[in-house]
């Protein structure tokens, strides 16, 4: 039988995971860069949250740039995509709602490369919601790691440094650092040590 193609193009999701410090913003950054250059139509998202750097940039820890809109929510951002988007980069996938997933596939659906860059894991070590259920939906994922400060080691964990038990705390210098698995003390960052 003959194979049957569906469209003239279609849809996928990538994700690029691992902790902080370990490339993803990069990453994220030199696909999307790739697509502008092939003259594709690109549009990049970043939840309003993450105010660390720039208003409308992502910036990488290495000051690699790429300009990007702020959205409040997943539901903001597929209304801001437009028919002819190719291309959709999405970073802090993790302080998206949990709706990013299906918003994923939706974008998929209509035929849109999705590719998000985002925390695997929170500073306790636990997955980071909504990045596990787009995990699971992902055609493609990449895991990066960081360099453990402590021993040198591949590092796949995010140590908080200061006491404080939200999920969410903007910032990295001095906030957070990169640790390997024997190197990483959740206990840290518990506000019961302070
Ligand atoms: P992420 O988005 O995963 O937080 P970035 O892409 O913003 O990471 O930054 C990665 C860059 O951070 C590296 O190329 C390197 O220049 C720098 N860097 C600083 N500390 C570390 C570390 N501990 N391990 C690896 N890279 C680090
Ligand atoms: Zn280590």
């Amino acid at each position: 039988m003959d194979v049957v193609r569906k469209a003239p193009y279609y849809g996928w999701i990538e994700v690029i995971t691992g902790s902080m410090f370990s490339g993803k913003s990069e990453e994220l950054i030199r696909r999307l860069r790739r697509a502008q250059i092939a003259r594709q139509h690109v549009q990049i998202f970043k939840p309003i949250v993450d105010d660390r750097f720039s208003a409308d940039q992502i910036v990488s820890h290495s000051d690699m740039r790429i300009a990007s809109q702020n959205v409040p929510s997943s539901d903001a951002l597929i209304s801001r995509v437009d028919d002819e988007t190719e291309v959709v980069g999405i970073d802090e996938g993790q302080f998206f709602d949990a709706n990013l997933p299906a918003a994923c596939n939706t974008l998929a659906g209509r035929g849109k490369r999705v590719i998000v860059a985002g925390l695997d894991q929170d500073y306790l070590g636990r997955p980071f919601e909504p990045m596990p259920q787009l995990l699971a939906i992902a055609e493609y994922i990449t895991k990066t790691l960081a360099i453990c400060v402590v021993c040198g080691d591949p590092a796949n964990h995010t140590q908080r440094l200061v006491a404080s038990s939200d999920r969410v705390l903007v910032g990295a210098t001095g906030l957070y650092e990169a640790r390997c698995r024997h190197c990483f003390d959740p206990t840290l960052a518990s506000v019961e040590k302070v």
